[in-house]
């Protein structure tokens, strides 16, 4: 059975105190819906994960961090290491975000070299694909997803997918307001399961967890949620507010 998980990415938002009080806030929330087979995770800024991990109990929230860079160390001006992340318990990272991919270059080559820093690590990636509008309007998202997979993932052993979460962001989707359809999501993680499938094996493919982020809101995530090849969801906007985070929990 795959495992259900709700993250919410908090991108460049909350300050030290307002981090802390969310994190708690929705801890608190959370236990008590007693959750199985679903992780909670959430992802604060760089400066802010020591103190979120350290405010939390034994609740079933986890901390991930929102980007690393591939490198073991060195001169690399404002980058932060996988070493750095596990010092302070950090074993996941969202890797790929559209964000990332837009406003700082991130290749699909980088990816597959940060992917691999994250496997010699042990640790986890979220790794997040989709297409911009004009590959959706122009009939070209299948091509786009099927080439970010391909060239970032597609060089992994069967065993390293243990270590991988996929999320599917259509990049128009992403703070617009503006969701894809659950049959659009559906069709697209149907998809990507189908080229795991082929290319390692059904087993692998059924294994793995894809999760539809963009624009998920209380309202919307029981549909989206319910299709069968969607296994949770990567938030936004809606991950700041903790009724609106745990409406998305609930409905998980
Ligand atoms: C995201 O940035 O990953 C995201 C899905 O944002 P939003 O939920 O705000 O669309």
């Amino acid at each position: 059975m795959r495992t259900k998980i709700v993250a919410g990415n908090w991108k460049m938002n909350n300050n030290f105190e307002e981090s802390v009080n969310l994190v708690k806030a929705i801890e608190k929330k959370t236990d008590v819906l007693k959750l199985k087979n679903t992780r909670v995770i959430v992802a604060p800024t760089f400066v802010n994960l020591k103190s979120v991990v350290d405010s939390l109990g034994d609740g079933c929230v986890e901390v991930v961090a929102q980007n690393m860079h591939q490198a073991k160390k060195g001169a690399f001006t404002g980058e932060i290491s996988a070493q750095m992340l596990q010092s302070i318990g950090i074993k996941t990272v969202i890797l790929g975000h559209s964000e990332r991919r837009t406003y700082f270059n991130e290749t699909d080559e980088a990816l597959a070299e940060k992917i691999n820093t994250v496997l010699e690590n042990k640790m986890e990636a979220i790794f997040c694909f989709g297409e911009v509008l004009e590959d959706r309007k122009s009939d070209n998202h299948f091509n786009v997803v099927e080439s970010q997979i391909k060239k970032a993932l597609f060089h992994l052993k069967d065993t390293d997918w243990k270590s991988i979460v996929l999320a599917y962001e259509p990049v128009w989707a992403i703070g617009t307001g503006e969701t894809a359809s659950p049959e659009q999501a559906q069709e697209m993680h149907a998809f990507v399961r189908s080229l795991v499938a082929d290319k390692y094996s059904q087993a692998v493919a059924d294994e793995v967890s894809i999760l539809y982020g963009g624009s998920v809101k209380p309202g919307n995530a029981l549909e989206i949620f319910s299709k069968q090849d969607v296994d949770g969801g990567l938030i936004g906007g809606a991950a700041l507010n903790v009724d609106d985070f745990i409406g998305i929990i609930t409905a998980i």
